[in-house]
């Protein structure tokens, strides 16, 4: 009886262990999930959303007093003392600027907040405003004193927006933070963008799905055994203006949104936020310019056209 007893428990413990341990919750304007297969890692859990909620504080440009809202509104006047993980983070976006060839540009905090997309009573801006707005995205507008960690926006046409990688970012400091604590298997969903911790099982990766630009479902799967896929899309945030629909990737050339025949772009790879970035660059380079970036850096990525065909790099 007691043998029995011992089996069953056994049992309920073995299935446990294989269904995931969840918890969602609301952090950088979108649904953020992290799951962990061990009931001993359940506790962990609980520092991953605080780590997601102290990032969000200090680095969303749409809060005045995190260190990003207060850089941007000592635009043009005086430079701004910020922590060591903010300096770096700001200094390595604008080494991704450079990698991109500004398709991804941090610095058009301007434009994406005049454009306001998903804030839900958006308009189209001027153009007059836009184009002239457009001349203010170059590196020589920002100023990084590594001795002092301090950042100045010496433009006050410019400022700082870290939305096209802060999940990448946040992705990579909570996976580090769960490898540390000794996780071997987790999963952390930042709003579609996701990261994967360790293998699935013995010999199985994992089977994340990319989202059907075209309603619901997914029109594919990647498979991984540790990292990240993450995605950019145009069906994610957009409005529509007199038919005309606006998404919220931005080329940097013009101040409006990307205008090519990408539809989403998926990249793969362990640096979260390098994927973050590039997976916006990707899709305002275009199908054509983003696989040879994609290929130069021997990174993997999935690119899905509006004409419905998928491209594998
Ligand atoms: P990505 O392609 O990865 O990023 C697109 C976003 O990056 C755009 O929304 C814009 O902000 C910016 N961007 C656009 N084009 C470019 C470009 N060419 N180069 C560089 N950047 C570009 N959303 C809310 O609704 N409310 C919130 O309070 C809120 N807070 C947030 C706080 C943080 C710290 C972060 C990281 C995001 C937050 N968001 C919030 C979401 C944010 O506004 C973006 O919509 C989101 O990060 C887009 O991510 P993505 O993966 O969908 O697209
Ligand atoms: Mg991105």
């Amino acid at each position: 009886m007691k043998k029995a007893l011992l089996l069953s428990l056994l049992l309920v413990l073995l299935i446990s262990c294989s269904e995931p341990i969840r918890q969602d919750r609301l952090v950088m304007g979108t649904n953020c999930s992290v799951s962990v297969f061990s009931k001993s890692d359940e506790k962990e859990i609980q520092s991953c959303f605080e780590i997601l909620s102290e990032i969000e504080k200090r680095i969303s440009a749409k809060l005045v007093d995190s260190e990003i809202g207060e850089i941007n509104s000592a635009a043009g006047k005086n430079s701004v003392k910020v922590s060591r993980e903010t300096f770096d983070l700001v200094k390595r976006s604008l080494e991704l600027k450079e990698l991109t060839e500004g398709a991804f540009n941090p610095l058009l905090g301007k434009i994406t907040s005049l454009w306001n997309i998903g804030s839900g009573d958006e308009i189209v801006p001027d153009k007059q405003t836009i184009d002239n707005l457009v001349h203010h995205l170059e590196i020589g507008a920002i100023a990084l004193d590594e001795d002092n960690l301090t950042v100045y926006l010496s433009d006050e046409n410019t400022a700082l927006d870290l939305g096209a990688i802060g999940k990448g970012y946040a992705s990579d400091v909570v996976s580090s933070y769960l490898k540390e604590k000794g996780i071997k298997k987790a999963l952390i969903n930042l709003g579609g963008n996701v990261y994967a911790i360790g293998k699935k099982g013995k010999d199985k990766n994992w089977k994340i799905g990319i989202r059907n630009p075209e309603g619901n479902g997914l029109f594919t799967t990647v498979e991984i055994d540790e990292g990240a896929v993450i995605t950019s899309g145009s069906y994610e945030r957009y409005f529509i203006s007199d038919g005309v629909r606006y998404h919220h990737i931005m080329d940097p050339s013009t101040g409006y949104p990307a205008n090519n025949d990408l539809v989403s772009v998926t990249i793969i790879g362990r640096d979260a936020c390098l994927a973050d970035a590039l997976s916006t660059a990707v899709f305002v380079l275009g199908e054509e310019k983003g696989i040879k970036l994609l290929e130069k850096l021997g990174i993997r990525g999935i690119l899905l056209t509006e004409d419905g065909r998928t491209v594998n790099v």
